[in-house]
């Protein structure tokens, strides 16, 4: 009995013990460390072709776009604003690194490190629900409570564009809509948005700015949601609730992200010639003739743009690169989706990871093909072609689709299938070029060193996600079929280069391979590919692991935007908080 007290003293001694650890979080020098992995990047845009009302209108939208960042803080976490508050008041180098890696993360969690906790007294990880539910509320609860509710709400608590909260006296939840949760700052970026629309001669975007305005305050985003489907217009711009990737608990909600972009003329143009091509590139696809579809369809629209500014949702961790959107099934059915591609943030991209990477792992000659034009329109091509290649298929008399056939396995497939046909379709572009004259046997041309090289170079960088990304094992598949069939050799000092003999027979080897398991909905075939090649091999490895030391992406610094209006504290190119700050900054009625 004593020994067992003895004991409890101990127990309940070592527990006090416990509860005055010193703070263990990150270090000063570890921040800034973990902040190194993502490299500042200017993101500037030639605004000079705007007519003067879209430039005063572009000032108006970055401004918005920055109210974003209050709503989305507020949406990520509950504590995230005195946080932040706090940060702004801690002159320490400590303080500082910390709000710059907050910043960053727009919370107090390492998103690239798993939602980890870098700093003290926050919980240890990211909330599942994030702030769009209470953060003591159970899955269980949740459900059960739906199930009392009337259709109409039930509807509304599981859509996008509520939050579910304890009423204060009672405890019980409660339904909430955008519109009321956040109106204040709402009410400032509406605003905002309806004095752009005043300010832009284009009636597309007029449009899109006064919809999306007022359904700030209706909460009902369908004619906005239209409007941005439609929106035509030198200023793009794509600004509300979209993605729902925060809420892990359902799924339901959508956090708010800005993107202030204008559009490329000259991508657009090529978009535009390689969508005329489609139908040509597909009758010509290395697979048996019965495969082939006599009649593309329509595809879905792509644009390409330049970012002048992101915020919320879409500025924190790794930068978006491209997007595809809405996601409001009513939109989607009745006019699909539009992908938004950021050519200047692929850009930075480029520049800042894959470029490093090829000085690394290339051999010197291999390095100097690596080019961003042809980077990025094989992204372009990627794109294109998921609209190509088999999508309604027959197993004996039933209609089905390589999706349903190859289930979890599919996105892997299609990724890899898209890139291997992305590389052909350019092939057979070049190809066309030359008068339709085969090029096999030829020495390689300056444009097919490009390709090639680039795309090595790049499958580098898919890899480095490690395989349990769609994208990743997609591209392990293929870096291994090629290297098997000898168009991707190793150098006896680890550095890689295309072989140019082998390389076309390879990829189009590999492109017959991926389209027949999809034309044959062949689940078997495919799990064999994934499971033989959809890994990374103890050589690749220790290539990879010579890429440690590089960033994993970038942290914009948006030049352009700056200009127009001072970024906030934390933000690269800000003024180093001052004591004021805390004054300065205070929102609006919270
Ligand atoms: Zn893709």
């Amino acid at each position: 009995m004593k020994a067992l007290s003895v004991l409890l003293v101990l127990l309940i001694g070592s527990s006090l013990i416990a509860q005055k650890t010193p703070d263990t979080s990150p270090n000063a020098a570890e921040i800034a460390k973990m902040a190194a992995r993502f490299a500042p990047t200017e993101i500037k845009v030639d605004i000079s072709k705007l007519s003067a009302g879209d430039r005063k209108a572009l000032s108006k939208l970055v401004e918005a776009a920055r109210v974003i960042d209050d709503i989305f803080l507020t949406q990520f976490w509950a504590g995230n604003h005195d946080v932040y508050q706090k940060l702004q008041a801690d002159q320490t180098p400590l303080g500082r690194a910390r709000l710059h890696y907050f910043w960053i993360n727009k919370g107090p969690w390492s998103e690239i490190d798993g939602y980890k906790a870098f700093l003290p007294d926050v919980p240890p990880t990211k909330l599942p629900g994030a702030n769009f539910y209470p953060a003591d509320m159970t899955k269980a609860e949740f459900e059960a409570w739906v199930k009392t509710l009337p259709a109409e709400q039930q509807r509304q608590v599981t859509g996008f564009f509520t939050v579910v909260q304890r009423e204060p006296a009672t405890k019980k939840l409660t339904l909430i809509p955008y519109s009321e949760a956040y109106a204040p700052d709402l009410d400032r970026a509406g605003g905002l948005l309806r004095e752009a629309a005043g300010l832009t001669d284009n009636a597309s975007l007029n449009r899109f700015l006064t919809t999306r305005a007022a359904a700030f305050e209706s909460n009902d985003y369908y004619e906005s949601d239209v409007a941005w489907m439609e929106l035509d217009s030198p200023i793009d711009l794509t600004l509300g609730p979209y993605e729902t990737y925060n809420d892990e608990l359902f799924g339901y909600k959508a956090a708010f992200e800005a993107y202030v972009t204008l559009r490329d003329e000259a991508e657009t143009a090529k978009v535009q010639s390689f969508a005329a091509r489609m139908q040509d590139v597909e009758n010509n696809l290395p697979i048996e003739k019965k495969y082939k579809n006599p009649k593309l369809g329509a595809t879905a629209p792509i644009r390409v743009v330049n970012e002048v500014f992101a915020s919320g949702d879409g500025n924190h961790g790794v930068q978006t690169a491209a997007y595809n959107l809405p996601n409001d099934e009513k939109i989607t059915t009745e006019r699909g989706t539009k992908r938004v591609m950021l050519k200047n943030v692929q850009q930075a991209k480029f520049d800042k990871i894959l470029l490093p990477i090829a000085r690394r792992l290339l051999t010197p000659a291999a390095q100097k093909e690596v080019e961003f034009e042809t980077f990025f329109t094989h992204i372009l091509a990627h794109e294109m072609t998921h609209g190509i290649g088999p999508h309604q298929i027959k197993i004996g008399e039933r209609a089905t689709s390589p999706r349903q056939e190859l289930k979890e396995l599919y996105s892997a497939i299609e990724e890899a299938k898209a890139d291997v046909t992305g590389l052909y379709m350019l092939q057979h572009l070049l190809d066309r070029e030359r008068n339709g004259k085969s090029a096999a046997g030829a020495p390689a041309s300056a444009e097919q060193k490009r390709l090639y090289t680039t795309y090595l170079a790049s499958a580098f960088r898919s890899l480095r996600f490690g395989t349990q990304d769609a994208h990743a094992k997609g591209m392990a598949v293929q870096f291994n079929y090629i290297s098997d069939k000898g168009g991707f050799v190793a150098r006896p000092d680890g550095r890689y280069e295309v072989d140019f003999r082998h390389i076309q027979a390879a990829v189009r080897e590999l492109n017959h391979d991926l389209l027949t398991l999809e034309a044959t909905g062949d689940y078997a075939g495919a799990k064999k590919l994934l499971d033989d090649l959809g890994t990374i091999r103890p050589g690749t490895r220790q290539s990879l692991d010579r890429l440690q030391d590089l960033p994993t992406d970038i942290e914009p610094v948006f030049v352009t935007a700056d200009q127009m209006s001072a970024p906030p504290p934390g933000a690269p190119g800000a003024a180093a908080p001052q004591a004021q700050s805390k004054a300065r900054r205070k929102r609006p009625q919270r």
